[in-house]
């Protein structure tokens, strides 16, 4: 048991970052109209922690959330994701890595509209080798840890803002990600459901999940362990 310990300790030490983005460049567009959202962004985010991504409207948030969630490809620059190169991946390999690898939770919930909650949970988990029976317990499970148990054969337009962003939470939840990231996950909340929904991402970190959140709101951002300040398309502050 203790040897078992000291293995796996041993493992995490020299695991690495979940994140480490080096140089990281972003245009978009070409030539007279070329934007440049990203210039060099720097950013490391250990195993466990819970970032917070802040600054004003246009320095680049979502582009850099949209490259750390494999959406979308850097011009130039590194990123790797839990010891993968993920600067360089085609469509299909970007696909596979968001499905076991990645958590997304996005302002607007993104959930199935006509779906009940156990299967827009069940979703992320289609396309791998899960057997159905498995993905439809392990849908259960996840909405369990999100306080969702008794909601699973309800549909979005009968839950309310709070229980459906709990829902996709649980739904980026269900592959046991590596990482967690959410854009402005609770931008279209009232103040009151939104503190739920952040304190739920407090007990998930509690419990070990590493989180990357982009919002505006300083009293979201306090909640984090540590705040990345952008500006014009670079991290200005708490990149490491
Ligand atoms: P933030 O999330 O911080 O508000 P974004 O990452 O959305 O900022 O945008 C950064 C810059 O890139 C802005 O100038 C924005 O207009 C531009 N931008 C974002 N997405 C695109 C796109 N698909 N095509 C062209 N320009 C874009
Ligand atoms: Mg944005």
């Amino acid at each position: 048991m203790v040897a078992l310990r000291a293995a796996a300790q041993a493992m995490s030490v020299s695991r690495g970052p979940i994140v480490r983005v080096v140089g990281l460049e972003r245009v978009y567009g070409e030539g007279d109209v070329a934007v440049r959202a990203l210039r060099g962004v720097n950013l490391t985010v250990q195993a466990g922690e819970y970032v917070a991504v802040m600054g004003p409207s246009g320095c680049g948030k979502s582009t850099l959330l949209n490259v750390l969630g494999c959406l979308d490809r850097p011009t130039a620059g590194t990123y790797e994701l839990d010891g993968l190169d993920a600067s360089d991946l085609d469509r299909d390999a970007r696909a596979a890595v968001r499905s076991e690898r990645l958590g997304f939770v996005f302002q607007d919930f993104h959930l199935l509209p006509r779906t009940t909650a156990v299967e827009n949970v069940e979703l992320p988990l289609l396309y791998g080798r899960t057997p159905p029976a498995e993905q439809h317990r392990l849908a259960i499970e996840a909405l369990a840890r999100v306080g969702l148990g008794d909601r699973a054969e309800h549909t979005p337009r009968e839950l309310s803002g709070g229980q459906q962003q709990r829902v996709a939470i649980a739904r980026a939840l269900v592959t046991e990600p590596a990482l967690l990231l959410a854009d402005e996950p609770t931008g279209n909340l009232d103040s009151e459901t939104g503190a739920d929904v952040l304190a739920l991402l407090d007990e998930l970190h509690g419990k070990g999940l590493t989180i990357v959140l982009v919002t505006h709101d300083p009293e979201v951002g306090a909640r984090a362990d540590r705040i990345v300040r952008m500006r014009d398309g670079r991290v200005v502050e708490g990149a490491s």
